[in-house]
């Protein structure tokens, strides 16, 4: 199962953020779209960061209120570790468990062009266990 095929299914929308925003507007939008994380893009939609629920806490938790002003520059994650719509689930998986984080962004050559979560990744696994369970019971009863 590939990348590609997840973002046929669930469609290739990406909510991003501009680097200039606050850490205010970060968790702002982060609530309204109900989602963990924002891609942060600059001039010519290039993929400048990535800013977590994580990244807010961290921040809420050294700085108190006043962390709500700070601009995601001085917040955001910079190396982006990506993947292009040709890579494997299990690909994706093991970036998320060595870099212990629970997004990865699609790129297409430099164009943005859909996110992966832990959530979409826990999904797809259940349901290729499921298919397993029920090719498993049907062998099983016509053997
Ligand atoms: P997450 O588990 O995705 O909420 O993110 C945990 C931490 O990893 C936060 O500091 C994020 O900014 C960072 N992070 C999330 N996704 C990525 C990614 N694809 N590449 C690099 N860092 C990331």
């Amino acid at each position: 199962m590939t990348v590609k095929r997840i973002l046929s299914e669930k469609g290739g929308n990406v909510v991003t953020i501009s680097p200039t925003a606050s850490l205010a507007d970060a968790a702002k939008l982060l609530a309204e779209r109900r989602i963990g994380a924002l891609v942060v893009t600059g001039a010519g939609d290039r993929v400048v960061g990535i800013v977590s629920e994580r990244d807010i806490v961290r921040i809420l938790a050294s700085r108190g209120a006043a962390g709500l002003g700070v601009s995601l520059t001085d917040v955001m994650t910079r190396k982006v570790v990506t993947c292009e719509p040709s890579a494997t689930v299990s690909a994706v998986m093991e970036q998320m468990t060595a870099g212990k984080f629970r997004h990865v962004p699609v790129l297409d050559g430099e164009k943005l062009t859909g996110i992966i979560s832990i959530g979409d990744v826990v999904k797809l696994r259940l349901h290729e266990m499921e298919r397993e369970q029920i090719a498993l019971r049907d062998y099983i009863q016509t053997a």
